[in-house]
């Protein structure tokens, strides 16, 4: 008999998205007339721009030629992609950070997940909300009991996450070994400030803690207050692993690339307490189940630090971050209280009244033809909250403003 990992069983069916897809395909079946605006997207829709794209070519035109044909590259990245990032992203930064401590991947989604392999049994803690994949790897990975009847999973602590400290996680108040923090985070559109991010990487250190930031949304931000990486902080170097993606800086959702920054200096401990370096585990692990990303895409992606890669990249974020901001005035017009928006493409709306998540969702499709996400799909403290995306058009989103500006928010 063959016998499954019975952790999955204790996953709860991806309700969110699929729940958001049966409700808006009913509503458009039974109102085939009505132009519905989706404001929930969650990836991005505008083209790569000429840099990158000419790069892509050359590196596709390389593989055909005999001279520069490539096959199985390094596991952990070329040199040459490494390298601009440890100049642009970090040295740039004033992050003390090496080329052989960075870990080229396809994605930030596996990589978040993947790094559970390499570590123990652990008190884990996870912003709330946050992005849910953090959460869903842990109960894959037998870190937490059964959901609870709050929504909570048994075993794991939440940091929740509160409109009076601007969303931003607070210290556990005992000892946890492994904590996620996102910043930006998705999908409240807030980001952790400096001296918030000094308290963690202090806390971590003093309990011998590892943070997991997750940084999949640097580029938006434009505060100065607002560090790009955690390695920007001292101390973080013997306490962080960061997770960065080009999937939403640079419009590689369907290109696939990221990387992991694990430092040489990070320590874990095995079960009789000798240190161990996290850095050769990582690569015991990333070069045994990884083969590397394609060398056209990591040329594609070295573009992105070229002057002309950099300006483009700027001017698509510029676009989907403007239409954040339009849509976080419209509704901070129609009188509601607005989060994120600032350092994000996410802006994070109360809902009205004593609205749930869900009902302010059937309020916005029903009556406004709008979709949005219920912010209770992304971890307990999202309930009576909701997030919108300035990943739609410029044009769908003004309608979709014009739309809110004009409807009577009374009464609800
Ligand atoms: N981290 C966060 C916070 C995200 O919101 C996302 C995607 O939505 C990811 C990571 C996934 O990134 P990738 O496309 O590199 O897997």
């Amino acid at each position: 008999m063959a016998r499954i990992n019975n952790n999955f069983i204790k996953l709860q069916s991806r309700y969110l998205f699929s729940e958001i897809g049966k409700r808006t395909k009913e509503f458009m079946e039974k109102n085939p007339k009505v132009q519905v605006i989706k404001l929930g997207i969650g990836d991005t829709t505008q083209p790569l721009p000429p840099a990158i794209i000419k790069a892509f070519h050359e590196g596709v035109d390389e593989m055909a030629s005999k001279e520069t044909y490539k096959g199985y590259g390094p596991e952990q990245g070329y040199d040459f992609l490494r390298d601009a990032i440890v100049k642009h992203d970090f040295a740039a930064r004033g992050a003390d950070i090496k080329a052989d401590e960075i870990f080229i991947s396809d994605g930030s989604k596996c990589d978040t997940g993947n790094i559970l392999e390499i570590f123990g049994t652990n008190k884990i803690a996870i912003s709330d909300p946050s992005y849910p994949v953090y959460v869903d790897t842990n109960v894959m990975a037998g870190n937490t009991g059964p959901v609870m009847k709050n929504g909570q999973y048994e075993g794991l602590v939440y940091l929740p996450c509160k409109p009076v400290n601007d969303w931003s996680p607070p210290l556990p108040k005992g000892h946890v070994d492994l904590i996620y923090l996102v910043s930006p985070n998705n999908p409240t559109g807030t980001a952790i400030h400096k001296k918030q991010l000094e308290a963690w990487v202090k806390y971590a250190l003093d309990n011998k803690a590892i943070i997991f930031f997750d940084a999949a949304y640097e580029r938006y931000i434009t505060e100065q207050d607002i560090p790009h990486s955690i390695f920007e902080i001292k101390g973080a170097r013997e306490c962080a692993i960061e997770f960065r993606s080009y999937s939403k800086t640079a419009g590689f959702t369907g290109v696939r690339c990221a990387f992991t920054v694990i430092t040489n200096d990070l320590k874990g401990y095995d079960e009789k307490d000798n240190v161990v370096s996290i850095h050769d585990l990582w690569n015991r692990r990333h070069t045994t189940k990884f083969n590397g990303v394609s060398y056209p895409v990591q040329k594609a992606a070295a573009a992105m630090y070229t002057t002309d890669g950099a300006k483009q990249i700027d001017e698509v974020i510029a676009y989907y971050k403007q239409n954040a901001t339009l849509i976080k005035d419209g509704f901070a017009k129609a009188g509601f209280t607005c989060y994120g928006g600032t350092n994000s493409p996410y802006v994070w709306v109360k809902t009205p009244g004593k609205l749930t998540s869900w009902e302010f969702f059937d309020v916005m499709l029903s009556k406004l033809h709008i979709v949005g996400t219920p912010g209770s799909g992304f971890g307990p403290s999202g309930e009576g909250y909701f997030r919108f995306t300035g990943f739609n058009s410029r044009e769908k989103t003004m309608d979709a403003i014009d739309r809110v500006a004009k409807f009577s928010w009374k009464g609800l």
